[in-house]
């Protein structure tokens, strides 16, 4: 059986970047509904000849404010249900909020492989805030900028050793 890669995280902090940037190829995201996200949410992925589905858990449901919660509890349950390693994503610029804590939470108790991804640092500068990530108890976050493509090489390193 492929093994199943998830990406969770709030909204906003670079999931479907990342997802694209893991499945090799830029996916058209169109949306003709407001609110309502239909980033395709499933695809294959490949590293060192390991292979697995990666799936973005952001674009199972719309977010919105009233249901951002909600809806990050059951896309932390269906990876619960389904990974063999769950990428949680943070903005690793930002500091860690109450929702970052609520997921880390939900995560450390499934006693799942997870993975802390702290995206957005496009550059040499660790921000301080990243320290902030080791409160959550889910160990070293790694550092990446999806968008620049930086830090990936490893990130998969680390994937591919979960499986
Ligand atoms: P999602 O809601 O978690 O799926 O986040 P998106 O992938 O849609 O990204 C949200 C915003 O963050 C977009 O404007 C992205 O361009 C931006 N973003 C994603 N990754 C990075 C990154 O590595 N660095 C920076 N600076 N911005 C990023
Ligand atoms: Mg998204």
């Amino acid at each position: 059986n492929k093994a199943i890669v998830c990406i969770v995280g709030r909204p906003n902090v670079g999931k479907s970047t990342l997802f694209n940037k893991l499945v090799g190829r830029r996916i058209a995201i169109t949306e003709d509904t407001p609110g309502v996200t239909r980033d395709r949410i499933y695809a294959e992925g490949e590293w060192l000849n390991n292979y697995f589905t990666v799936i973005d858990t952001g674009g199972l449901e719309p977010e919105n404010e009233d249901t951002i919660m909600s809806n990050i509890r059951k896309q932390a349950q269906i990876a619960i249900d389904t990974s063999d390693v769950i990428l949680f994503v943070v903005d690793g610029t930002q500091s860690l909020t109450q929702t970052d804590r609520e997921i880390g939470n939900i995560l450390r108790k499934s006693r799942k492989k997870v993975i802390i991804v702290a995206n957005k640092i496009d550059n040499q500068n660790i921000p301080s805030e990243i320290y902030e990530y080791y409160e959550l108890g889910l160990g070293e976050p790694m550092i990446i900028s999806a968008e620049q493509s930086l830090g990936l090489g490893d990130l998969l390193d680390e994937v591919v050793k979960c499986f």
